[in-house]
């Protein structure tokens, strides 16, 4: 809009200098004194005249001993000498006028007759709209109507923008699989004359946060391509047809930039189930996926467009998607490993003065689970707080500081609790950790607070040594006996149960069930699953459980998770009366100094 503005101010400056040339091309400078043709009557009698040319119908008039010009108009009708002898001009007067008679000029006559009146305002209106056009085409995100795709284009000429595998830490085997890709896109040739057909949809999935639009950006990068980036949620909007517009709009864009890579990212906002809708709002939904299934047939391997896609529910995708000649390649990423995280911090941490003392690894150590998403997120964080206190650099305090801004909302300081109030949420606490760390199999306690954080009124922060991909069942258990330890101190303590325990209790009962239901750790009933989950489009969560089961079993399942929570609560509570003098002096630690570290926490347990 803004670009069109100036256009418009240029054309119009343009305009005001053109017509005043062409303005004063027709005035003389000297500006000639305008008569009448009485007056002139009057002097040709006098004998005053010595020239008078006729253009047209104006007359120009030289008189006699004098430098100084006239001007007149003639009738239109009549000639010169007609007209002044109606005049009353003295023939033989006049015949001592010498009288020029001159064909209205050529460029003259066009210029005030066509070019001015016609084509010079189709000219500019032609510039005009070509200034727009221009627009539109270069216009990353500039869009004229609804069907235009939203795609937003990244040039390869554009270095800012530029993304590369080296900005992706980690996530090794990926990049693998897409540097087949990268080559293709750099030199096709060497592929086309051997035969071999590179796929045309490569689809990345891995959890948020993980980098795969990151990833895909870094293969344009590589590549050296135009990139044409896409949310699949913005192919959908109210007005039907316009999503399948878009897709046929992008795909034909995309072919006049081939080499290029077009990116679809969240393709499961489109691509789900068909069939699977909610009421009749899925119809856009299915059009544009299938106009999506369309152009992926319609052009041919090896014409120089891949389309790369990304999504973290391949579950629910339309098996159609999936097909070959579609995103038949799949390229799983995961979340960082311990090195992997050391070196997205590096990444991130790279244009952030550190202090020396800054030690990435041990971050990287304590922050397993993390995406790379988090990561970066943590390093933004300590250097917010850092600049926030008016530090030069950013210290290791400030990094570990926003591992637990990261994982649990910020503090909230001003949370204030009361005395009795803060006895609770300390005994509260000082059960989850008494009980954690009284268990073999649970994570270390890291960290034990009652300062409020996000949600939680106070936090015991547990977390892995090492990396872990597999948990079992007696893990499982213990976790249970942790998550209800909170429970069943504030019960032991002051034989009663206040609502901070809410959250707990809904946490040990969806992971009892998932015991029982998902993975089949139930000695009664055995290696089975119990109810499918059906996603309701829009809502995207997992809303309704079909259940395949007899109500008999229904039974079965409700006591079996009952019998886990039981015998949970068991453990938990026979820790807790046999070390409730421990519990005191953890309470009692966390009343006085609010949080408790780790190393002072082990030391407790000890002495
Ligand atoms: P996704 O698309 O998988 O949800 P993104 O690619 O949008 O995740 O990642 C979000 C941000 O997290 C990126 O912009 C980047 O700063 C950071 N990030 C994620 N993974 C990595 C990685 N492997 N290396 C470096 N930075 C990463
Ligand atoms: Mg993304
Ligand atoms: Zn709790």
């Amino acid at each position: 809009m803004k670009n069109l503005l100036k256009n418009f101010f240029i054309i119009l400056v343009l305009f005001i200098l053109i017509s005043g040339v062409f303005s004063m091309l027709g005035n003389p400078k000297n500006t000639p004194k305008i008569v009448s043709l009485t007056e002139l009557a009057q002097q040709i009698n006098n004998g005053q005249i010595d020239k008078i040319t006729v253009n047209d119908q104006d007359l120009a008039v030289s008189l006699k001993n004098s430098t100084t010009t006239e001007a007149s108009t003639k009738e239109l009708e009549s000639g010169l000498t007609e007209s002044l002898k109606n005049y009353g001009v003295d023939p033989a007067k006049l015949q001592q006028v010498q009288i020029d008679i001159q064909q209205a000029s050529g460029w003259k006559y066009w210029l005030s007759n066509i070019i001015f009146p016609f084509v010079l305002p189709l000219a500019l209106m032609g510039l005009f709209l070509w200034f727009m056009m221009r627009q539109a085409k270069q216009g990353a995100g500039q869009n004229f109507g609804f069907t235009k795709s939203l795609a937003r284009l990244i040039m390869p000429e554009d270095k800012k923008q530029q993304t590369s595998f080296a900005d992706v830490a980690g996530l090794k085997e990926a990049k693998q699989e897409l540097d087949e890709v990268v080559d293709f896109l750099k030199s096709p040739g060497k592929f086309i004359e051997i035969g071999a057909k590179i796929p045309k949809g490569v689809l990345l999935i891995g959890p948020p946060g993980c980098g795969k639009t990151l990833l895909a950006r870094a293969v344009s990068g590589e590549a050296n391509v135009p990139f044409f980036h896409i949310s699949g949620s913005e192919f959908v909007e109210l007005f039907v047809g316009v999503g399948s517009a878009r897709v046929r709009d992008l795909f034909q864009n995309a072919k006049k930039n081939s080499p290029c890579i077009i990116f679809i990212d969240e393709l499961d906002a489109i691509g789900r189930q068909r069939g699977a809708g909610l009421g009749g709002g899925h119809d856009e939904r299915e059009q544009t996926l299938n106009q999506i299934l369309v152009e992926m047939d319609g052009f041919e391997a090896n014409n120089g467009v891949v389309v790369l896609a990304a999504t973290n529910r391949p579950d629910i995708l339309d098996s159609a998607l999936l097909r070959p000649g579609r995103f038949d390649r799949r390229v799983m990423l995961d979340l960082p490993d311990i090195n992997d995280r050391e070196d997205i911090l590096k990444i991130h941490a790279k244009n952030k003065p550190l202090t020396p003392d800054v030690n990435l690894r041990q971050i990287a150590e304590r922050t397993p689970g993390f995406s790379g998403a988090d990561l970066a997120n943590l390093v933004n964080e300590a250097s917010i707080s850092a600049a926030r206190q008016n530090k030069k650099e950013v210290h290791m305090s400030d990094l570990i500081d926003s591992i637990e801004k990261v994982l649990l909302g910020p503090e909230r300081k001003s949370h204030i609790l009361s005395i009795d109030e803060k006895k609770i949420a300390a005994y509260h606490e000082a059960g989850h950790a008494l009980v954690a760390a009284s268990l073999p199999h649970t994570d270390p306690v890291r960290k034990v607070s009652i300062i409020a954080r996000g949600q939680a009124a106070g936090y015991t922060l547990k977390l892995p040594e090492i990396d872990k991909h597999l948990h079992s069942k007696t893990e499982f258990i213990e976790e249970l006996s942790v998550l209800l330890g909170g429970y069943y101190a504030e019960k032991l303590v002051f034989d009663e149960i206040t609502t901070g325990a809410g959250n707990d209790l809904e946490k040990t009962t969806d992971l009892a069930r998932r015991l029982v239901m998902r993975y089949g750790m139930s000695e009664k009933l055995g290696p089975r699953t119990f109810g499918e989950t059906e996603d309701m489009v829009f809502l995207g969560k997992e809303i309704t459980t079909e259940k395949n089961y007899s109500e008999h079993v229904a039974q079965e399942i409700d006591s079996e998770v009952h019998a886990f929570i039981d015998n949970a609560a068991k453990a938990a509570q026979k820790i807790l009366t046999e070390k409730r003098a421990l519990l005191d002096k953890i309470a009692n630690r966390l009343i006085e100094k609010e949080t408790i570290e780790k190393e002072e926490f082990e030391e407790l347990m000890k002495g």
